[in-house]
């Protein structure tokens, strides 16, 4: 059976899991998805037999596996884009870049909205389905807009996009406003909005699916799941991601216990997050001890981790002391090399997963992670989230937050050539 338990270890309030709530009620604390016995016998067997299957639950990458997360009650509900399904890719001069003899690359960005927000939007929207919602609302300029916003639309639901008004970055919303979400800007911060919309949720009947959402997490949780089976359940040493909201931190955490727990694989993988320099609140937090502090205006190119108050940082910080794991920063310098790697593999990714490799190679020249390793760093979005970035970089036009010029290192430039075959033979 399942329910909703408060993450807090001093509460452990219960909850049905199909109370509409997002955060304790008794207590503010963080939710999460518990369940009763789960006989994983044969379930090896069965995600592998499911690859064969035309069934669009079978060939779901997130739903193969729904014995591992087994909220819903009927799964008439669900609505899948193939979600998940991404793979494993072998990247040799990244490893040398990062001091590995081998790296493996698990890549979300091959998702349906080129995110793996994807992988835990298909729960969430599944979950508002169940609970007879008609609307769901975010607050986010980004993948989690995205996101929510094709997965709404499959499903028949009106999407709602809140965010503040003048930042907005047409960039980032195009993909939302292509999938028919209706967006509103307000003249409000972050904060104020999320405050609004919870008002208004409570009032219409929306349901949330911002990044503290239970079933969000659940859902991620299956990038683990499918990277272990694509790798015969051989567990790496190290697993690699870069460190927003602390969401994915948690699914992965979540993911390795439960799989370790039911003896899918039989020792837990480290994990290793990187945060960007100027957004780097739980790195900051791992070093000094204390309180949680936020930091109070969060800078980086890399968008998708430019989050200085992360929601899920108690459930991260109990998923990095589960699994012996590590938190490092990386400056903006490092990420954009990392990128440009990254992209000469022939793989590319936005910038936020290029913290990653960049983190690899600080951790490996540091020996903390050992040059003949088992690694798998996951790359979380697409190359072409971020065009702007990746002409900028080459053409030496990319500048830090701060406005510090990053240096194209591994810059690649377009040459203009005259209508000759002689002048173009020359410069070939
Ligand atoms: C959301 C996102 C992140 C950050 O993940 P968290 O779960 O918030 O830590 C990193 N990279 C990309 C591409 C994302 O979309
Ligand atoms: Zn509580």
């Amino acid at each position: 059976m399942a329910e909703l338990i408060c993450f807090n270890a001093d509460c452990r309030a219960r909850y049905a899991i199909t109370d509409v709530l997002y955060n304790c009620t008794k207590c503010g604390g963080l939710l999460e998805a518990v369940y009763g016995a789960i006989d994983a016998c044969d379930l090896k067997r069965v995600f592998r037999e499911r690859r064969m299957s035309n069934a669009p639950l079978d060939q779901s990458g997130v739903w193969r596996y729904r014995e591992l997360f087994p909220f819903l009650g009927d799964y008439a509900q669900v609505t899948t884009l193939r979600e998940g399904n991404t793979p494993l890719l072998d990247a040799p001069a990244a490893a040398e870049y990062g001091g590995l003899d081998r790296l493996t690359f698990k890549h979300q960005g091959f998702n349906p909205t080129g995110s793996f927000k994807d992988n835990g939007m298909t729960c969430g929207v599944a979950q508002a389905r169940r609970l007879g919602m008609k609307r769901v609302a975010c607050v986010s300029t980004g993948n989690t807009s995205a996101s929510m916003a094709a997965y709404a639309a499959a499903a028949g639901i009106e999407a709602l996009i809140f965010l503040p008004h003048g930042n907005i970055s047409f960039g980032k919303l195009a993909q939302a406003l292509e999938y028919g979400a209706r967006t509103f800007e307000v003249e409000a911060n972050f904060d104020q909005i999320l405050a609004l919309v919870r008002v208004l949720a409570e009032r219409l009947g929306i349901y949330l699916l911002n990044s503290v959402n239970p079933f969000r997490i659940e859902g991620q949780k299956t990038i683990i799941f499918e990277m272990l089976d694509q790798r015969d359940w051989r567990a790496p040493d190290w697993i690699v991601l870069p460190g927003g909201n602390l969401g994915n931190t948690s699914a992965f955490g979540k993911a390795l216990r439960e799989a370790h727990a039911l003896g899918l694989i039989d020792k837990m993988p480290r994990l290793a997050v990187i945060q960007a320099e100027g957004s780097a609140p739980f790195y900051d937090f791992m070093q000094r001890g204390g309180e949680f502090r936020a930091v109070e205006k969060p800078e980086t190119l890399a968008t998708a981790i430019r989050i200085g108050d992360p929601v899920s940082w108690p459930k991260a910080l109990h998923e990095i002391r589960s699994s012996c794991g590590v938190v490092d920063k990386v400056s903006e310098q490092e990420i954009a090399d990392a990128k440009a790697i990254i992209g000469r593999c022939g793989i590319g990714c936005e910038p936020a997963s290029a913290a990653t490799l960049a983190g690899l190679r600080k951790l490996t020249a540091q020996g903390v992670v050992a040059r003949d390793a088992d690694v798998v760093a996951v790359l979380t979005g697409n190359v072409l989230k971020d065009p702007d970035y990746i002409y900028r970089y080459h053409t030496g036009q990319l500048k830090a937050p701060d406005g510090a010029r990053i240096e194209s290192r591994f810059g690649n430039q377009s040459v203009v050539v005259p209508n000759d075959a002689d002048a173009i033979a020359r410069a070939l």
